[in-house]
């Protein structure tokens, strides 16, 4: 009884167990076979019975490999390891195979049993993560890795042979709103058929990966000069650009490409993939041709501006200002010759980048609204001066800054000024505010309220460059101002036809007529001066006269016990 349960559990835990177990006799005929065997092998008990292990052979191995097993089987009475077996379908599969020798009473082997587990799944499994590590899984091509990997392979050869390689970055073009309209999944079916288009598109010796997203990149090491480059260029963006139906809807797509060349773009890894990105952004802003090389000057242009954008913002957080000046240009009155106001306008000696025109970084502090502060520190500056001239008993006329338009959003600013005004212990009209058509018209009604506050206050208001954006005389009557501006290239213009002369004296006549001042900005010649004399009662501001002054060159002008010096231009000094 005892004997009979213990057969019944052996052959439960056969019949149970996920491992194929086979048990032949002593001349390897198969007497049993396990459930699992059938499953993993396709052959029946029946189809197994009476025939040896050979059925299952696969010809991978040679026939030393089973030599050495049974060998070994006879020395040790057992053997394990990997074999390669094939299935009754004919397939080849991989097993973990343990042989044991079974010894009767007289130490004779009466059987052995075979048992194995199928690897194929696992090794699937092992592949796949290893394909992981360097392909992309929707792709199923290459990733970021496989890209560096090759990348650093290229670069040693071709520094090695004096080779060019080519880096392509580039995006299928609008996938966010095809995820936003249609979800992911069809994104990804999207990324999917733009990858297809691109793998038959390449060579079979050029790297081509997915970074992200829809963002690809090309590797290409022979025939990498500029000609090929832009030849396969043009076909990625012809092929890419094809429509893509999604739901019975024809989409468009716009892709853009930059490339970037070792040597001549970039020396080492990292700044040839900084050159393809930057090309690849300057491809998808440009929106023309679809593709673009690196170009060294434009990215010298960006890395100078995020310089300076770097230094502003460190200068004006830090609040210390070391190499910003304010210079000092006079405004004359045409008729008298005399002094009789000035511009402050910024100058700025950085120590490495030399000067730096605040034609260049007053747009930049404009785009990150540093200028708010900058245009502060300019009155404070502006505001000091002013009471030191005083102090110093010069004549000190009416000293103009300039705004900037984002100074004109800011409801403080009023109170603000007057207060930096009372505690210089100033008055309000020492001070004009330039603030130019542009920021004007960009801050609509809030600016309009704003400036009639200030000059509410006592503060006088210029309008800056006028004849360089809208130049409507409409709305100067509407507009709280005291002087008007009239821009350098207006006075170009008029060099070169005489409608611009007529128009001009227009618009003298009606600022004039509006009780406005008016300034000729960029007189730089004797004949401009001749020209605007007929104009009555103007100021003008230009190089002819005084180009912007340091400061202590503009307090000598202004000091009444100073003698005019040879080169001073003969304009008496007070207003
Ligand atoms: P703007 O306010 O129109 O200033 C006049 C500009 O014309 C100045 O250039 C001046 O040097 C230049 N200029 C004057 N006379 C002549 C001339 O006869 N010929 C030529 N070719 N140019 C002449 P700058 O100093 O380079 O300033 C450029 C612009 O930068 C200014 O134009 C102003 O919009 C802005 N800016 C300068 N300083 C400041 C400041 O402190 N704050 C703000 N927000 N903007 C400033
Ligand atoms: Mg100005
Ligand atoms: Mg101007």
């Amino acid at each position: 009884m005892k004997n009979i349960n213990c057969f019944k559990l052996i052959e439960r835990v056969m019949e149970n167990t996920l491992e194929s177990i086979l048990v032949t006799d002593a001349r390897g005929r198969i007497l049993q076979v396990n459930k699992a065997f059938t499953q993993i092998t396709g052959y029946t008990e029946a189809e197994a019975l009476g025939k040896t292990p050979a059925l299952l052979r696969s010809e991978r191995h040679p026939p030393s490999f089973y030599q050495a097993m049974w060998a070994e089987i006879g020395r040790q009475g057992s053997w394990a390891g990997e074999v390669w077996n094939r299935r009754k379908t004919g397939e080849i599969y991989l097993q973990w195979l343990s042989i044991n020798a079974i010894e009767d009473e007289d130490d004779q082997v009466s059987h052995y049993v075979a048992i194995s587990h199928d690897l194929s799944e696992l090794r699937a499994k092992e592949a796949e993560v290893e394909f992981l590590a360097f392909n992309d899984p929707l792709t199923r091509l290459g990733n970021r890795q496989l890209l560096m990997n090759r990348l650093d392979q290229a670069l040693a050869e071709c520094r090695r042979r004096g080779d060019v390689l080519a880096l392509m970055i580039l995006d299928v073009g609008r996938l966010r709103p095809i995820n936003d309209h249609f979800g992911m999944v069809a994104g990804d079916q999207v990324i999917c058929t733009q990858a297809e288009r691109l793998h038959l598109l390449v060579d079979s010796s050029d790297t081509l990966v997915r970074l992200q997203g829809d963002t690809f990149a090309v590797l290409r090491h022979s025939d990498a000069q500029v000609s090929a480059m832009s030849h396969l260029a043009e076909q990625i963006v012809r092929e890419l650009s094809r429509g893509i139906t999604l739901k019975d809807k024809s989409l468009l797509m716009r892709p853009s490409v930059g490339i970037a060349l070792f040597p001549q773009d970039a020396m080492n890894k990292e700044t040839l993939i900084q050159a393809a990105e930057h090309a690849h952004v300057q491809a998808k802003k440009s929106g023309r041709q679809g593709f673009q090389f690196f170009d060294h000057g434009q990215h010298q242009q960006q890395q100078r501006q995020m310089i300076i954008e770097q230094e502003l913002t460190e200068l004006f957080n830090g609040y210390k200002q070391p190499g910003l000046e304010l210079y000092f240009q006079p405004k004359i009155c045409l008729s008298k010759r005399c002094l009789c106001g000035a511009e402050a306008l910024l100058r700025w000696n950085h120590p490495l980048l030399g000067w730096i025109s605040p034609g260049e970084f007053i747009p930049i502090a404009e785009q990150t609204r540093l200028c708010v502060r900058l245009d502060r520190w300019v009155i404070r500056q502006a505001l000091m001066h002013i009471r030191e001239w005083l102090q110093a008993g010069y004549e000190v006329p009416t000293l103009a800054v300039n705004l900037s338009a984002h100074q004109l959003d800011q409801d403080d600013f009023a109170d603000w000024l007057a207060a930096e005004v009372r505690r210089e212990g100033l008055q309000p009209n020492v001070i004009q505010l330039e603030i130019t058509e542009g920021a004007m018209i960009r801050n609509g009604e809030a600016a309009t309220c704003l400036l009639g506050e200030l000059q509410s206050r006592g503060f006088q208001i210029s309008l800056d460059d006028f004849g360089t954006g809208y130049s409507s005389l409409s709305y100067l009557d509407s507009l709280p101002l005291n002087e008007l501006k009239i821009d350098r290239s207006f006075l170009q213009r008029i060099d070169q036809d005489m409608r611009s002369l007529k128009l001009l004296r227009s618009i003298v006549v009606l600022a004039q007529t509006l009780d406005l001042q008016v300034v000729v900005e960029g007189v730089e010649e004797e004949h401009q001066i001749e020209l605007l004399s007929e104009l009555g009662d103007i100021k003008v501001q230009g190089f002819y006269f005084y180009r912007p002054l340091p400061e202590a060159e503009f307090a000598r002008l202004i000091n009444p016990h100073e003698e005019p010096r040879d080169q001073d231009s003969g304009v008496c000094p007070s207003s």
